[in-house]
């Protein structure tokens, strides 16, 4: 068994289910899916392991539904309550088969595709929290290069962001297979829990990869297929809402979730308090120079941002930690606090250079009691720079229709 899915709850005729997956592979390299139901999907689920081989007899066959099934088989194998599974403890350790498609090629590849790639993992991303709709989403993303330069972001969810197996300032190769091809971003890869990822695999085709990159001494001219987050293309969770400042001034309500999206320009930033030192592993706020849960070692520098922002309906104060100032400075909390120190005038300029500019914020508002008053407090959970190009095109969505009606094309 190479991978195995999560358990799935379902409502068929009024009534619930439950259903899991595994993905197999045999010695042939011939691969199959099998799934169970209800009790048997629970007790299965305790049962299977992945990387360990099975004795599986009288499963039902039917026909894969190609559409979430990339494995090369035309069939599935629904277990049954006649199924009998038992642990092969003696068997040759079977080897899963990849297909790898060069990073170069996922640039023609349709949306949706299931692929097996290989790359060194380069540029991984702290791990990510945020709500999106009732359930709380973990994020996490590395970029994957193979031996053309060619880079491509990848995503991790959920468990695998949080134990990913290495660490941000390590490089492995990475094989995975059964990547889906995503458009955010540009072109980008996401690994859902049928995914596998095997570090350092001790095969030709990652040797060649290591081969390469250390022939080339750190001097990689890449190009990435996904466009980075902040410096072009968008993303919109879906809850968010694109208004005018006026419009989620006004649009504040109780028992709702207040996100809003909103372009505008920052007018003013305040220079007061701009960052806070954290401890280097839970990133709590230092407290007399300690870290409340008693973690040792340099404290690094976060920022705090406190903003004012408007379009021409109206302004707002804001408020933002790193990712925030990260993107406004395109520098280091830890850099800026230097550059606060060794070069106060330049701190200026590039304070100055963030205003007067226009961004695409992400905002959430909640509602805040000061001093017997309420208020509502705006939080930029994300800012990014604009992108014209996709600006232009969705404005050009939003006419067309206007456009044909009057007969002007
Ligand atoms: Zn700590």
């Amino acid at each position: 068994m190479f991978s195995k899915g999560p358990m799935r709850s379902y409502v068929k005729d009024g009534k619930p289910g439950y259903v899991f997956s595994v993905d197999l592979i045999d010695a042939d390299g011939g691969e199959i899916r099998a799934t169970a139901f209800n009790e048997l999907a629970e007790t299965l689920n305790q049962t299977f392991q992945v990387d360990q081989t099975y004795y599986i007899s009288k499963g039902h066959l039917k026909v894969a539904n190609k559409r979430f099934n990339s494995l090369n088989s035309e069939f599935e194998i629904t277990l049954g309550k006649e199924t009998q599974v038992s642990v092969c403890d003696d068997g040759e350790v079977i080897r899963v088969q990849y297909n790898f498609v060069p990073i170069e090629d996922i640039a023609n590849m349709p949306k949706d595709a299931v692929i097996d790639v290989i790359g060194i993992a380069v540029e991984m991303t702290p791990v990510t929290d945020r709500t999106m709709g009732d359930r709380n989403v973990k994020r996490r993303t590395f970029k994957l290069m193979d031996s053309s330069a060619v880079r491509i972001e990848t995503t991790m969810w959920d468990e695998r962001a949080d134990n990913p197996g290495w660490a941000e300032n390590e490089t492995p190769i990475i094989a995975i297979k059964g990547a889906k091809v995503t458009e955010f971003n540009g072109k980008s890869l996401t690994l859902n829990k049928g995914s596998r990822i095997e570090m350092n695999p001790a095969t030709e085709a990652a040797q060649q990869i290591v081969n390469w990159y250390n022939s080339q001494g750190g001097e990689i001219v890449s190009r990435d297929l996904s466009v980075e987050r902040g410096k072009g293309a968008s993303f919109t969770p879906a809850s968010y809402k694109e208004s005018t400042f006026l419009d989620m001034i006004n649009g504040f309500s109780d028992n709702v979730t207040n996100d809003f999206e909103v372009k505008g320009w920052i007018s003013s930033i305040s220079d007061k308090n701009t960052t806070y030192a954290s401890c280097n592993q839970c990133k709590k706020k230092m407290q007399e120079g300690m870290c409340p849960a008693g973690h040792s070692g340099q404290p690094v520098h976060r920022y705090l941002v406190q903003l004012s922002a408007c379009d021409v309906t109206a302004s707002a104060w804001m408020g933002g930690f790193d990712e925030v100032g990260r993107v406004m400075y395109g520098i280091s909390g830890d850099e800026w606090v230097n550059t606060e120190i060794e070069d106060p005038n330049r701190k200026q300029v590039i304070m100055a250079n963030a205003t007067c500019r226009p961004y695409r914020f992400l905002i959430k508002a909640s509602k805040e009691t000061y001093k017997d008053e309420e208020k509502i407090r705006y939080r930029i959970n994300r800012i990014e720079n604009i992108d014209y190009i996709k600006e232009s095109m969705s404005l050009i969505d939003k006419l067309e229709p206007h456009i044909e009606s009057k007969g002007l094309f």
